[in-house]
């Protein structure tokens, strides 16, 4: 009950509806119907009984016993369910009463926070897809609370994680980054999507805009081109240079060999390299 009480709110005294069915077992196997419940509910318990339930039992009167089960049931607070005998002539069954009672508007909650005490095996069934509904029942004159239900145990869960995650949020900053930079990323896509639609727009441009760089590049390779032809020139030139050198002294000729044979790999290296030679040279 301690996690029915967590879950659903569920406080002593638990108002416990017994139907007409466990009263008479109860007796049966000579059993203290409220002091069972108070036992397996661990607190306090207001026993209550439905119209419908009582009629069931007056309707049973006859029998051996029950007249004392009658006035045993007439100390439970009457929990009044409104099928009143000029609407339903018979009683509604346990199960159709309880259920209406329990969950009128048929939404799956136990709003009243009520404990179910049935015999019925179909009532109990039926309680169990209900959010929040404790079954107790006599089993060989052992009351028994049924685990909770799965539809509860489900829902429970859910909360349980509910309230973890929400402790997590409040316990750690790094979540909230993390959310920060959930947002960030989102607002980056955003971004992202508000630059794709220019992006559009410059693909559109784009054969507008390839052309000037198609200009730049063909500027680039008339520049490359005259560099090539001032290499070129330079080249020219550094044969002279050389030839300078050369004349100047002896080992210049071989130099000169093995820059003729450089010459073809790359220029502008032989020529950077020639001046030096006749810096030196000149010094
Ligand atoms: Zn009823």
């Amino acid at each position: 009950m301690e996690q029915y009480g967590m879950s659903f709110g569920f406080r002593e005294p638990y108002q416990v509806l017994v139907d007409s069915e466990i009263i008479k077992d109860a007796d049966k196997f000579k059993m203290d119907l409220v002091g069972g419940l108070e036992r397996t509910l661990h607190g306090q318990v207001k026993p209550m009984i439905t119209q419908c339930s009582m009629r069931h039992l007056y309707a049973a009167a006859s029998e051996p016993g029950v007249s004392y089960l009658i006035d045993k049931a007439k100390t439970y607070e009457r929990r009044r369910c409104d099928h009143r005998p000029e609407d339903f002539p018979e009683p509604l069954s346990n199960k159709e009463c309880l259920a209406s009672v329990v969950d009128p508007k048929g939404n799956k909650t136990n709003k009243h926070c009520y404990v179910i005490a049935s015999q019925d095996l179909e009532l109990r069934k039926h309680m169990r897809g209900v959010m929040g509904v404790p079954l107790v029942y006599i089993n060989r004159s052992v009351m028994i609370m049924e685990p909770m239900a799965s539809a509860t145990a489900q829902n429970r869960a859910r909360e349980e994680r509910g309230k973890f995650r929400a402790g997590l949020k409040r316990g750690s900053g790094s979540l909230k980054r993390k959310r920060d930079d959930e947002e960030g990323e989102k607002d980056g896509e955003e971004a992202g999507d508000d630059d794709a639609a220019p992006k559009k727009k410059w693909k559109a441009k784009g054969p507008k805009q390839p052309n000037p760089l198609a200009v730049k590049k063909a500027k680039k390779k008339p520049e490359d081109g005259t560099s090539a032809a001032a290499a070129g020139k330079e080249s020219k030139k550094g044969p002279a240079t050389e030839g300078s050198g050369l004349d100047a002294s002896e080992p210049g000729t071989k130099r000169k060999r093995r820059r003729k044979h450089s010459k073809p790999v790359g220029e502008t290296e032989s020529v950077a390299a020639v001046p030096v030679a006749v810096a030196v040279d000149d010094e």
